[in-house]
């Protein structure tokens, strides 16, 4: 297959254009078509030498990723789905506010962390996606969207990698990704409106803040290690200690000056008072499960999105805006997130795309107990 310069960043696509014997500035001129005008076709870059013009299509080409659906919501959310072959499909949502508009991206054709209370996660996993296939998503919806709404200006100003899969388990492909958003050249966002969202993963939580530090949130949901190893299976691999630790260690080279810290709250499971003083401790470094400094943070409480077969239920809106005050009260910065999308299931984790399992995972999340998970929960570290 030839080469897809939706894989390249700036420095990957100048080295390409060198073994062509193409100067540097050639790249920019070609990346700036690609990225910032949403051509698709060589023979519309006008400015281009016509020799490079004529030589490209033989080498190399722009694919990106068929649309297989496109759903709107009442709310303006647009959810598609892409066909990155093979049988699989990944989604990327966009979510429209009144000062900003988001691009919510998948980075991996299901997940292979298996979170209790997650649809990707309960699918399995069945590949990464390239730099191209993860850029493609943002390439494709920024000019489809452009568009829409007759406009030459940017539509996308913030992307959150919080779609199907673990990012930082396609770490090698997700950088170039990144620096393609991050470009100036490219989609010039700036590193404090482009989100990593990680279960954590915490030696690539190390490598991020040294190779392209962006905003970090990451995916807590328990307050212990005993009811964190049952949601986040990877916690028994990075339990909270050095999850913590890794935070800390995240923040001196980060666009921001705190962590987001992300909680879908889960009905009886992990939204009690107790969890909540729970919480409170561990971000304070006062916990059974990290003694240390307390690590600067926003709290992003997710009501959980129900999917079938979950077994789980949203906690009720009196729990959650419990559970808030009490952080709040103790001045740790805390919100609610909104649902949007929920008519078309574009919300938190009710992306399930159409993966085919390659690990049976499905088949083992159906044979492990669900439910309850209450037992866990009060054996606790309280
Ligand atoms: N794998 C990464 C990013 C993708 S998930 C991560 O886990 O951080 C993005 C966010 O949606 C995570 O915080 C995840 O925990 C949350 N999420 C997953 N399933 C959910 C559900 N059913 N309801 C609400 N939030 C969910
Ligand atoms: Fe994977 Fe994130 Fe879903 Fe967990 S919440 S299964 S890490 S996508």
């Amino acid at each position: 297959m030839t080469a897809n310069l939706l894989d390249f960043d700036l420095g990957g696509l100048a080295a390409f254009c060198e073994r062509l014997g193409e100067k540097r500035f050639r790249a920019v001129q070609l990346f700036r078509w690609i990225h910032q005008k949403g051509a698709s076709r060589f023979e519309d870059m006008t400015d281009l030498a016509r020799s490079l013009r004529e030589k490209l299509p033989g080498v190399c080409e722009i694919r990106g990723l068929p649309v297989l659906s496109q759903q709107e919501s009442s709310d303006g959310t647009i959810k598609w789905l892409f066909d990155v072959g093979g049988g699989n499909a990944v989604e990327a949502v966009f979510i429209p506010e009144d000062d900003r508009g988001t691009l919510c991206i998948s980075s991996q054709a299901g997940c292979a962390v298996g979170c209790r209370f997650c649809s990707t996660g309960h699918q399995g996993f069945s590949r990464n996606l390239t730099s191209g296939e993860i850029v493609a998503q943002l390439w494709f919806a920024e000019h489809f969207l452009r568009e829409r709404f007759k406009t030459t200006e940017r539509v996308i100003s913030n992307v959150v990698m919080m779609g199907m899969g673990e990012p930082l388990q396609n770490y090698a492909a997700l950088v170039p990704a990144l620096r393609v958003m991050l470009d100036d050249h490219g989609y010039g966002l700036s590193r404090r409106r482009l989100t990593v969202s990680t279960s954590g993963v915490v030696p690539l939580m190390d490598r991020l803040s040294e190779d392209c530090p962006t905003a970090l949130a990451v995916s807590l949901h328990a307050p212990n290690d005993a009811l964190r190893d049952h949601l986040v299976p990877l916690n028994r691999k990075y339990p909270l200690a050095e999850l913590m630790a890794a935070c800390l260690r995240y923040l001196p080279a980060a666009p921001r000056d705190f962590i987001t810290f992300e909680y879908c709250m889960l009905d009886g499971v992990n939204d009690q008072p107790e969890h909540a003083q729970q919480l409170l401790d561990l971000i304070r470094g006062r916990s059974p499960a990290y003694q240390g400094p307390a690590v600067p943070c926003k709290l992003n409480l997710i009501p959980f999105n129900p999917f079938p077969d979950s077994g789980l239920k949203c906690s009720p809106r009196a729990a959650v805006t419990a559970f808030a005050e009490v952080l709040n009260r103790a001045g740790v910065v805390t919100t609610v997130r909104k649902t949007r999308g929920d008519d078309i299931a574009a919300a938190c984790g009710q992306l399930a795309g159409d993966v085919l399992d390659r690990t049976n995972a499905a088949e083992r999340m159906a044979r492990r107990r669900v439910v309850p998970v209450r037992v866990v929960a009060s054996s606790g570290e309280a």
